[in-house]
């Protein structure tokens, strides 16, 4: 039997409070090195806040732990958090509108290349819009991309300063059927790349796909962690997305 990959990113009873409102409450994770870990949970659950609180991006949590690559992190700075390698992506399509494609990349780029200089880096920019086979004119205005156009951007703009996790909010959302395969197929090529994803997806089938393991969030706890289709046939599960009786 082989060893289990080393865990690169934890999250140890991570809890934040928005008012009486506690958004995260006592959440704990693990993610190893190198597979994709799901995260779903009705809206409202506390997924998106989660992610915020793994990168310091805007807030941080009120306690509890975060470890990237075995350093506690949670005091850390978004930048710094950036740099050493784990990166984010919004739930919006969170493109400048007005730049180019090439543009976006490089201001994506300039936000977090570990052990990189500051100049601009016109093969890593070429080789993170190949990964997301975002081909074309790099100079035309990212406004007029079509919405799967404007996904492939915003990871290509994450993936430039070649993180060791990503964390995609939603990545399916909007998406039809022929558009979320080539989601898939998309994310599947990243993960062969070697990057450790952590994907939080109301659109299952994805997360099906492609997540070793996966946990189910509910109003801010984790309610069941473990392989997509033992955690998605969960009655607990069941419960939460549709109320109490359903999972009977
Ligand atoms: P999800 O991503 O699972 O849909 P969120 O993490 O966005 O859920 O939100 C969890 C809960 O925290 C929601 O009730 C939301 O309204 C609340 N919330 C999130 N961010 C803030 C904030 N900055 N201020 C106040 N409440 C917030
Ligand atoms: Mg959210």
């Amino acid at each position: 039997m082989t060893a289990p990959a080393p865990v690169i990113l934890a999250a140890e009873e991570v809890s934040k409070s928005f008012g009486s409102l506690k958004a995260v409450d006592r959440a704990s994770m693990e993610v190893h090195r190198g597979e994709v870990f799901g995260l779903a949970g009705p809206n409202g659950a506390g997924k998106s806040t989660l992610f915020n609180l793994l990168t310091g991006i805007p807030i941080r949590p009120d306690s509890g732990t975060v470890r990237f690559g075995g350093e506690e992190i949670q005091h850390r700075s978004p930048r710094w958090i950036a740099k050493a390698g784990l990166k984010r992506t919004f739930q919006t399509e969170a493109v400048f509108e007005s730049l180019s494609v090439r543009e976006n990349v490089r201001v994506g780029s300039a936000y977090g290349s570990p052990g990189r200089p500051a100049r601009w880096n016109a093969t890593a920019c070429r080789t993170a819009l190949d990964a997301v086979e975002l081909g074309g004119d790099l100079d035309r205005p990212a406004a007029g991309l079509s919405l799967i156009d404007r996904k492939r951007l915003m990871i290509a703009c994450a993936l430039v300063s070649e993180p060791t996790v990503l964390l995609l909010d939603e990545p399916a959302a909007g998406l039809d059927p022929g558009d979320q395969e080539a989601l898939i197929r998309l994310l599947s090529r990243i993960r062969g790349a070697g990057v450790t994803m952590v994907i939080i997806e109301h659109v299952l089938s994805v997360l099906e796909a492609l997540a070793d393991r996966m946990a189910v969030l509910d109003s801010g706890q984790v309610i069941v962690t473990g392989e997509p289709a033992e955690v998605l046939n969960d009655p607990r599960v069941v419960e939460a997305y549709l109320g109490p009786g359903a999972a009977r």
